[in-house]
């Protein structure tokens, strides 16, 4: 970070803004009003040219939301739940960044963002308690606060396949899809089958000549079963508000679903296939929590779920070889991020898609031509499709070179595996505030971010109102709530050791340390957590006094 050699921004470190908001996805526009609404001067940073980060990057075809928009929304703003009409179950990309648009707007945070900038670095000054944040224009901007909204799944994983610079056709990522991209008529290979590749893939085997799906790891996978929202079915989710934000607000993953009060263990095989059939025709994520209790838990039952799913594949797919290719076999479901699909195994039945296996046979290189894998096979590719996923929870952070008081960048800091207090703040990085940080937990992300939002409008207004200069995490506050987050999927099917190659532990970066990123206590028992905290006044936090002279 070349501090020295930038201009400022108008403010100065002896005339701070009181807060810099980094990020214009749901978390930021958000935490930007509550700042501003609570009487602070408020600067948001943003990348992209305009608001709705997450759905501002994810352009590809197909991107849509995998939770249900009535409950994928912010809860706080009764008429805008009234007035916004969603079209659909799963709302496609164009639509939620449109609704993150009226949002901004009609919260007047619009004109509060500087967009088209990115962040570069920020150094904490001890003598002066401000933050010199340094952007890619050059400037520098002081500010009292920094706050990250960049997102849990917004730094995009690019895995270096030798050969790149050989290859004569185009190579997009799914997350920073350009606009120019058509695949009508294309041989297309998509690298990847998480939750990207998967919606991808079904719209892109419409359009696509040929398309090479590159499967390294097959997902278990639910039919999101999408339709359109009808005006009798909004109005009984109007009439219900009340009771779905309360469902919400009590849910370990913070969603609208009701249990049904069943365990699997008591359940017989008939009552199990019965209810599971229930779940897979209602669809989505609610599969996961509407059919069993222990379905997460106890492991023959997760077993006997796993089996529907593999079941369900055979039944669609019809070559049996490629059914047998796109079927999960070596870890549990429910380990993994359940991905919602639509038409995506019926997409392997047209003649012109085809899975290839790059576990048996990894890709080996690019060529001029497309990719050559280990068995010598060369794909003859026009478009190359990284639908790889991101360096989840803690990347987006620690791709910015924030330096603390100490002056270890929070990269080092973390190089073992994160360390924050509650996944929101960090020791020895003073007024610094993280919406859905590493160890924070993983769930539906609006009204969790709203709480975390909350939270740490109220810390802020907290030094404000005690006159103090900083406030940062207790150390030792900091390494219990490691200890709690690595201790918390004991008992679950949730990723444990090596069991699971995923993003939840950091598995899918190569060099990054395996270590659990969520807190799995659940959103509901974490958001008392944040509460307690505010409620007692931040007694976790060690704050400094203003020194007046
Ligand atoms: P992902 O779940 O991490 O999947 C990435 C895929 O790329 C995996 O199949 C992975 O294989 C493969 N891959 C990674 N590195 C590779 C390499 N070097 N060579 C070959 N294959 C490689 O990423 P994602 O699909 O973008 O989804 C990430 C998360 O974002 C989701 O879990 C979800 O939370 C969120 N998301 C949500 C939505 C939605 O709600 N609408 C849509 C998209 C994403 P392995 O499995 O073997 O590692």
């Amino acid at each position: 970070m070349t501090i020295e050699n930038s201009t400022t921004a108008g403010a100065t470190a002896a005339s701070p803004i009181d807060a810099i908001v980094v990020g214009a996805g749901f978390s930021g526009i958000n935490m930007v009003r509550l700042l501003r609404d609570r009487g602070f001067d408020v600067l948001g940073i943003e990348a992209g040219d305009g608001v709705g980060g997450t759905w501002y990057w994810n352009r590809y075809p197909g991107a849509r939301t995998d939770s249900e928009a009535f409950y994928y929304c912010y809860s706080f703003d009764q008429e805008l739940l009234k007035s916004w009409k969603w079209s659909e179950r799963y709302p496609a990309q164009p639509e939620v960044r449109a609704y993150l648009e009226h949002a901004a707007d009609r919260f007047d945070v619009r004109r509060l963002f500087r967009f088209g900038v990115r962040v570069l670095g920020s150094r904490w000054d001890e003598s002066t308690s401000t933050w010199a944040v340094q952007l890619d224009t050059s400037e520098i901007v002081y500010t009292r606060f920094l706050v990250s909204a960049m997102g849990i799944l917004s730094a995009p994983n690019a895995p270096e396949i030798p050969g790149v610079e050989t290859f004569e056709g185009r190579r997009v990522f799914a997350q920073q899809w350009p606009d120019d991209v058509d695949l009508t008529g294309k041989r297309v290979g998509i690298i990847g089958t998480g939750a990207t590749g998967i919606q991808l893939t079904p719209v892109a085997a419409k359009l696509a000549a040929e398309l090479f799906v590159l499967q390294r790891t097959p997902h278990y996978i639910i039919p999101n079963r999408n339709r359109p929202m009808t005006d009798e079915w909004r109005s009984q989710i109007h009439e219900q508000y009340d009771q779905i934000w309360e469902k919400v607000r009590s849910h370990p993953f913070a969603m609208p679903f009701t249990s049904r009060g069943l365990m699997g263990a008591d359940a017989t095989e008939e009552s199990l296939e019965t209810i599971f059939e229930e779940g897979w025709a209602n669809g989505g994520l609610a599969f996961l929590f509407e059919t069993f209790d222990d379905l997460l838990t106890n492991p023959e039952v997760n077993a006997v779920a796993s089996e529907f799913f593999r079941k369900k594949i055979r039944e669609v797919v019809h070559d049996p070889e490629t059914a047998e290719k796109l079927t999960p076999r070596d870890y549990p479901l429910g380990a993994k991020r359940l991905p919602g699909e639509h038409s995506y195994y019926e997409a392997f039945n047209r003649p012109n898609v085809h899975v290839v296996d790059i576990r048996s046979t990894p890709i080996v290189e690019f060529t001029p031509k497309g990719l050559r894998l280990q068995d010598g096979t060369e794909l003859e590719l026009d478009i190359v499709v990284f639908a790889t996923g991101f360096d989840a929870f803690s990347g987006a952070v620690s791709r910015v070179d924030i330096r603390g008081r100490s002056g270890v960048s929070i990269a080092e800091k973390w190089a073992d595996g994160p360390a924050t207090y509650l996944g929101i703040a960090v020791h020895d990085f003073p007024n610094f505030f993280m919406i859905g940080g590493p160890q924070s937990p993983f769930a539906n992300n609006p009204p969790l971010g709203e709480a975390e939002g909350e939270y740490i409008a109220r810390a802020v207004e907290f030094a404000r109102d005690k006159g103090l200069s900083a406030i940062e995490p207790d150390l030792q506050r900091e390494q219990e709530w490691d200890q709690l987050v690595q201790s918390m999927t004991e008992g679950t099917v949730f990723p444990q050791g090596e069991a699971v190659n995923s993003w939840i532990v950091g598995a899918n970066i190569p060099g990054k340390k395996r270590v659990v990123q969520v807190y799995f206590g659940g959103a509901a028992d974490y958001v008392n957590r944040l509460n307690e905290s505010a409620d007692t006044g931040f007694p976790d936090y060690v704050v400094s006094e203003i020194v007046r002279n």
